[in-house]
């Protein structure tokens, strides 16, 4: 657990969880992702990097601070 938040960069950061558009699957996305997030079961596009945050492809079902 500790190790787990050394990797929050900063309070601002979260988590969402992004419902995809194509087959229905959710899944966790960082805010701050700055690579390419895809689908876990069908590859489609859920986030891209932006140099801030995230742009969230998907339909958002909730923000975890
Ligand atoms: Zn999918």
């Amino acid at each position: 657990m500790s190790e787990w938040n050394k990797l929050i960069p900063k309070p601002s950061s979260s988590f969402v969880r992004v419902k995809c558009p194509k087959c229905g699957n959710e899944q966790l996305i960082f805010s701050n992702a700055v690579n390419k997030v895809t689908c876990n079961v069908c590859s489609v596009v859920l986030a891209e990097p932006t140099g801030g945050k995230a742009r969230i492809k998907g339909d958002v079902q909730a923000v975890l601070e």
